[in-house]
Order: structure tokens, then sequence, then C-alpha cells
């Protein structure tokens, strides 16, 4: 490590990003391509995957691979690894960032509402966690998996009614935790991202309503909302060098949402 570049760069590595079709998930394919990875977009849009695939290869010149994944499906998870590894070789950098986040009043949340969200946002992360790890064992390499979590992993909502999904980050985040020691003879480190309000497709609408946006800022210590490329720097670091002695942890990119 004695270079700004083999720090931070990736190349030799293949990435893996869930949810790449919109949002947050733009942006960490975004990140790996920019240090050198090659990088797997996976997501049920498969037009808008191809879409980015084109332009992060043309832009950094790196391989990539639109995959269509609906990652609830165990059977479309062994396919869509498969065409990976195929494609650009053994993954060894997954991001699970896939994530929905349904709201409604705990006391009348619907049962399909409260499964959807944990298979999301918390039973996909681990079935694909449990897949590139069992590769990357197999084949004796070391690897890297990052899931992005929340501020909500850790706190309560006090503006939205997010039990299902503050349930699943929470176990999310210590499910990071049991994986980190788990993995940790084999070099696989696992930590978590967690954002602070960041507006995406999946929270622009929310933000708009009343006044939220106004609370959302005035409780986070900068002052204002993220930006989704504001992610890149950290997924870059997890997932380089830089952090070889990072694992089990939770990095927040909340503009200080956390601290008070
Ligand atoms: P988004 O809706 O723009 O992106 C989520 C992506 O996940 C979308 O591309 C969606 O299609 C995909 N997805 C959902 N279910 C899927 C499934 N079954 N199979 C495959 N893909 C699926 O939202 P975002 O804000 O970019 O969120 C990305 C991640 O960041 C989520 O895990 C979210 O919980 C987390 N997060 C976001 C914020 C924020 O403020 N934006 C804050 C904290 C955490």
């Amino acid at each position: 490590m004695d270079s700004l570049q083999s720090l931070f760069s990736l190349r030799g590595h293949v990435g893996f990003v869930t949810g790449a079709s919109s949002g947050l998930g733009v942006d960490c394919a975004a990140a790996l391509a920019m240090a050198g990875a090659d990088v797997a977009l996976a997501a049920r849009r498969g037009d808008r995957l191809d879409k980015l695939a084109a332009q992060l290869a043309s832009e950094y010149g790196v391989r990539t691979a639109a995959i269509q994944l609906d990652v609830t499906s165990d059977g479309q998870i062994d396919v869509a690894l498969a065409r990976a590894r195929r494609e650009l070789g053994l993954v060894d950098i997954l991001v699970n960032n896939a994530g929905i986040s349904p709201t409604g009043r705990a006391e009348s949340l619907p049962r399909a509402t409260w499964d959807a969200a944990i298979a999301t946002n918390l039973t996909a992360p681990m079935m694909l966690a449990q897949r590139v790890a069992r590769g990357l064992i197999e084949a004796k390499r070391p690897g890297r998996i990052i899931n992005i979590v929340s501020i909500y992993a850790t706190v309560a909502s006090s503006i939205y009614r997010l039990s299902a999904y503050t349930a699943a980050k929470g176990g999310l985040l210590n499910l990071t935790r049991q994986l980190a020691v788990e993995w940790a003879d084999y070099g696989i480190l696992v930590n978590a991202l967690a954002p602070g309000w960041i507006p995406t497709e999946a929270t622009e609408a929310g933000m708009a309503k009343g006044n939220n946006r106004e609370r959302m800022e005035r409780s986070t210590p900068l002052g204002r909302l993220g930006q989704p490329e504001e992610i890149r720097g950290a997924i870059i670091f997890l997932a380089s060098e830089a952090s070889s002695y990072v694992t089990g942890s939770m990095l927040a990119v909340d503009g200080g949402y956390q601290a008070w």
C-alpha cells in the first residue's frame, strides 16, 4: 500500500450491485467502475440496466453486465451470479443495495407488507451474501460485502411509520456483524453503509410531503439532504485495500444525523 492508487484501485475485481437501476444503486455501481472494477448491474428493470452498463463501460473502460434479477427469488440469484461469473469472473465485491421502504401504521400493517420488506431488505441480502461467500471460500479468495442499511437501522423514524423497514434494516446491520465474524478467517470483510436522507425515486415523494424536507434538514447537523453521488467515496473505501482492517462496522453517510 505505497500509493494512492494501490489503496483505492479496484482493478482486477468484480462487483455485483443489486438495485442498480435507480437511486443509490447507480452510484454504487459508478463508484466501483470509477475505481476500475468490472461490474454486474442487477435489478428488475432491464432496459435501464442496459443503458447504465453501456455508459459505465464507455466512461470508465471497465467490463459491465446488465443482469435482470428479482432479489427475492433464490433461483434468480443463482442464475444471476452464475451469469456474472461467466461474463466477468468470480464476484468478489457484493453491494446489497436493493431495498423497499413501505410505510403504514404498525397497529394495522398488513402481513404482506411486513413480509415483503423482510424478504427484500433482510432475507435477500443474506441469500446473496451466502452465495458470494461460498464462491469465494471455494476459490480461496478474499472479498468484500457491503450492506446498504440506513440511519433507521440504529434509530426509529419520527417522520415515517416504518416498522417493517426499521426492523429489516436493524436486522441487516446485526447480520453484517455476524457475517463479518464468521467469515473473517476467509478474508471476507463485511460492512454496512448507512445513508441518511438522500432524494431518490424511493424517497422524493415522502420528502416533498408537508414540511418533511425542512424537518430532515433541521435534524441533520450539516443542514441539508445528501446527494446520491455522496456515497461513492464510502463505497470505494469499503471495497478497497484502504479498508483492509475494517470489518463488522457501519459507516454512516448521513450528514451527522446519528451524531446527536
Ligand atoms: P430506489 O427505489 O431508487 O432504489 C432501490 C432499488 O432497488 C430500485 O432500483 C428497485 O427497483 C430495486 N429493488 C427493489 N426491490 C427489488 C427486488 N425485489 N429485486 C431487485 N431489485 C429491487 O431507492 P434508493 O433510495 O436508491 O435506495 C437504495 C438503498 O438505500 C435501499 O436499500 C434503501 O433502503 C437505502 N437507503 C436509502 C436512503 C435514501 O434516503 N435514499 C436512506 C437510507 C437507506
